[in-house]
């Protein structure tokens, strides 16, 4: 039986205030979900260290957004996989669609960053997902399986143990426009199907999670599908009431 997750990814937003002010709301909230649903929350590289503090004692994990693929060295401006665990952190997106859509990185550049997380012993969370244009050209399965494949055919499927993916449909981030629940699921049960060609056991344990304009009102149906386990939520989890209810959501 999977547990579900539900990580809140708080992109390129925040302050040390308003950070505070959200941990605050959601912590007391989600403490009577703590066994029932895992959460996390992912801020940027500079609050890292301000909501570790503030998360201590409660069972929240942290997580970060991004990570690169080198361990320390001559690499300016970039965060590795080390600094990242040192930092607290234990899981980390990577493949996310803003750094393949707007910022150019490559399915290997995805799976160099799975890599190193891994081996800092973060969790990686590989996101995986198609544009608009690429499922009204009915693209959507080649896409994301091409995504998944990036990653074990590099590392080999028992990278996958203990790692979480997300699908994420691009059209569906930030846009209000959530995949439908038999759009998500479909999807799902395909990333699963894979998985189980090469192992039965890793493809039963991975939780797969849904992102894009996850919300209160939406959660419920979307996670009660049999191969969502979670959702990666982005605007809505800088809400404190919204992401309470998502959490108790996967919690019920
Ligand atoms: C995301 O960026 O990972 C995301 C799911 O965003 P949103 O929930 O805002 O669509």
């Amino acid at each position: 039986m999977r547990r579900k997750l539900v990580v809140g990814n708080w992109k390129m937003h925040g302050s040390p205030g308003r950070n505070r002010d959200l941990l605050e709301a959601i912590k007391p909230a989600l403490q009577s979900l703590e066994g029932r649903v895992e959460i996390a929350v992912c801020p940027s590289f500079p609050h890292l260290a301000d909501t570790r503090a503030i998360l201590a004692g409660s069972r929240i994990g942290l997580g970060a957004q991004n990570l690169f693929s080198f361990g320390e060295g001559a690499m300016t401006g970039e965060v590795s996989a080390s600094m990242l665990a040192d930092a607290g952190v234990g899981l980390v997106i990577v493949g996310h669609s803003e750094r393949r859509g707007r910022l150019g990185e490559t399915d290997a550049q995805t799976a160099d960053k799975f890599a190193a997380a891994r081996k800092a012993g973060l969790v990686p969370i590989l996101c995986v997902g198609e544009t608009r244009p690429e499922r009204d050209a009915g693209e959507t399965a080649a896409v994301v399986l091409r995504q998944l494949d990036a990653v074990i055919d590099n590392q080999g499927i028992a990278a996958l143990d203990k790692a979480v993916l997300a699908y994420e449909p691009v059209w569906a981030i930030g846009s209000g426009d959530p995949a439908t629940p038999e759009q998500a699921q479909a999807v799902h049960a395909l990333l699963r199907g894979r998985l189980k060609q090469r192992s039965g056991k890793i493809a039963d344990e991975i939780r797969i999670l849904y992102g894009g304009s996850v919300n209160a009102a939406n959660a419920g149906e979307l996670f009660a599908q049999p191969d969502i386990d979670g959702g990666l939520v982005g605007g809505a989890s800088l809400q404190a009431r919204e992401f309470i209810a998502i959490c108790a959501s996967a919690g019920s």
